[in-house]
């Protein structure tokens, strides 16, 4: 059997991971990378950059550049109201439709969107393991329904992989860490990210893992920090120049990234300095911005994103009835802020937070060693996974019967015998319902059929049989069968997430064939590279730069220019050319060092 790699699909960064020896490992990519921004943006020359390369393009190409896709994975319009105000791209679709993204003339489905971002880490796999690749297994949130996680499922075969497992990202987490042993244990899963903080509560016997409680918010993340920063230090340069960078898109591009980095560092230090030259042009010529932000100052501005963050936890504690000695695993990039380890400390009254693996890195590497279950290279794993949301039928008082509870483990199939309420009933209407409302309106529908056909009889006397079948991905199928003619109807959710096998097979093909061929990747590859060398070298220039000899720093400054112009024209050769005499240089300089 070919690789089944481990991919956790972020939704602001995404991690591949594969089992080769006798472990899991992170893919890196041509340029050294271990996680890639979860980005697509779509060029005027109909070609897409993806990932890193996406993100470059973000400051001059910013409504054609899509982040963030996860947040409408498998949503009707009306259910992102607010994800859809956070971004700068068109996202369209009636109420009721499933949205898609506007580029140019052509919509796209958020599906091919993530399709795209899944045939890269498939690329940047296959590289690394220099063997193809047929099949995934595929993180989601422990949140998602059944439309959002049948709508992963999809964007990977559309990426032309065989999904093989869809998995919830903290059962990879603590699959990762070996938390599947079999001695008794409860554990937090702290995975604060880019966009959203989920908090899952398992507890882990005998190699079963069970679901005791999953809380968070998903309106809370990162990027509402760098948000924060964005805020003062616009403010602070509009007061000082009269100008709101915030108005100017590129402009404020540009602050979105410093901002973000700024507080990357502020994990680390006292003080960041965000600077950014030109940031605007008037009568009296080009204007700088340069701002020092303290830790303090940042922590002070953040004080009711932390205390959400609190807030969840302690939801969190009550929904799973108090916990105790629970051992807490930090997942997701956010958590390496100070403040927030010292939060997840405070609440769940620890001083043992589980960081041993690479928070960025760990959904990946669990989903992978799933992969290396499946393939055979791995045994004695248990993995129970559970339902993420209870699912029953509408009954004739506009209820929801329960089939299947919250938190049930998977796969499992429940058997459930309903009537007619009126008599000489010939067709019953099956609504399937997703959700933990005992009123169905309150709950989600999935799916609407008639089962027809049932013989007259007075009401209350036709046994119509219904069953749930959730399969190990947590995706539902359903049955009804009239017990008295034998007569069923089975239904895989009418456009579960909306998506046709047709139209899944015509996106397929066209990912394919519009894929980057080989030499195409090599150069992108180059380039990507080239671009990361730039930008070390510029930043390594501005800290070191002085205490290089006068000559050394005009000779590197030279190189690095014609490089970039290469870059620029896309000269696959001159940045061969140059690259090489970087690396020269850098090997007479640490010689003469
Ligand atoms: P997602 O699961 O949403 O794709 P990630 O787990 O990759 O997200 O987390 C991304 C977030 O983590 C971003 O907001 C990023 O700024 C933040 N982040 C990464 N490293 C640090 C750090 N050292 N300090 C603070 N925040 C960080
Ligand atoms: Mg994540």
């Amino acid at each position: 059997m070919g690789k089944v790699i481990g991919i956790d699909l972020g939704t602001t960064n995404s991690v591949v991971a594969a089992f080769t020896g006798r472990r899991p490992s992170v893919v890196e990519s041509f340029a050294g990378e271990r996680t890639m921004p979860s980005m697509v943006s779509f060029l005027e020359d109909g070609k897409r950059a993806i990932g890193h390369a996406a993100m470059k393009c973000q400051v001059t190409n910013p409504e054609h550049t899509i982040y963030s896709i996860k947040r409408f994975m498998g949503r009707r319009h009306s259910e992102v109201d607010r994800e859809e105000k956070l971004v700068p791209y068109e996202v369209v679709g009636k109420p009721q439709e499933f949205v898609q993204v506007r580029i140019g003339k052509k919509l796209y489905t958020p599906q091919q969107v993530s399709a795209l971002i899944l045939q890269e880490l498939k690329a940047q796999a296959e590289g690394f393991l220099g063997e193809p690749v047929d099949g995934a297994v595929i993180t989601v949130p422990a949140y998602f329904n059944d439309a959002q996680r049948q709508a992963t499922k999809d964007a990977g075969e559309i990426a032309g992989l065989q999904v093989k497992r869809i998995i919830n990202e903290p059962t990879a987490a603590a699959l990762a860490y070996g938390l599947d042993g079999q001695e008794s244990r409860r554990i937090v899963i702290f995975d604060f990210g880019g966009g959203t903080f989920d908090l899952s509560a398992l507890e882990i016997r005998g190699g079963d893992f069970k679901v005791i409680g999953v809380h968070g918010n998903t309106h809370l993340g990162g990027d509402d920090f760098d948000q924060r920063i964005i805020d003062i230090v616009a403010d602070d340069y509009a007061r000082n120049h009269r100008f709101d960078i915030r108005e100017h898109p590129m402009a404020l591009q540009r602050l979105k990234q410093a901002a973000q980095h700024a507080k990357v560092e502020l994990s680390q230090r006292e003080v960041a300095n965000i600077s950014l030259p030109f940031i605007t042009v008037d009568g009296n010529g080009p204007k700088h911005l340069d701002y020092n932000l303290t830790k303090e100052r940042f922590e002070a501005v953040c004080s009711d994103l932390f205390d959400d963050t609190r807030k969840a936890c302690q939801e969190l504690i009550w929904e799973a009835g108090g916990l105790k000695d629970v051992e807490v695993v930090l997942v997701g990039g956010s958590t390496r802020m100070p403040k927030i380890q010292e939060i997840a400390c405070e609440v769940f009254k620890t001083d043992r937070l589980n960081k041993s693996l690479n928070p960025d890195e760990v959904v990946a590497l669990g989903a992978a060693k799933l992969g290396g279950v499946i393939q055979g290279d791995l045994h004695n794993v248990n993995l129970m996974d559970v339902v993420s949301h209870s699912m029953g039928v509408e009954t004739a008082g506009g209820g929801m019967s329960k089939i299947v509870a919250k938190n049930t483990p998977i796969p499992t199939s429940v058997r459930r015998v309903y009537s007619t309420p009126s008599n000489n009933q010939t067709s019953v209407p099956i609504n399937v319902l997703e959700g933990e409302s005992k009123e169905a309106k309150e709950n989600r529908t999935l799916g609407l059929f008639q089962l027809k056909g049932i013989r007259r009889a007075p009401a209350g006397v036709p046994q119509i049989e219904v069953e749930f079948a959730i399969d190990a991905d947590g995706i539902l199928q359903v049955k009804a069968t009239d017990k008295d003619t034998g007569k069923s109807q089975e239904i895989v959710i009418q456009g579960g997430s909306g998506l046709e096998r047709g139209a899944k097979e015509r996106m397929r093909r066209d990912t394919q064939e519009q894929a980057p061929k080989q030499p195409e990747r090599a150069a992108g590859d180059l380039r990507q590279h080239a671009e990361k060398v730039l930008d070390d070298m510029k930043d390594w220039l501005e800290h070191n730069g002085e205490m290089m000899a006068q000559r050394k720093r005009i000779e590197l400054g030279t190189v690095l220019t014609k490089l970039q112009k290469a870059v620029a024209k896309n000269n696959e050769s001159a940045i061969r050319t140059n690259l090489k005499k970087l690396d020269e240089l850098a090997k007479v300089h640490k010689k003469a060092g």
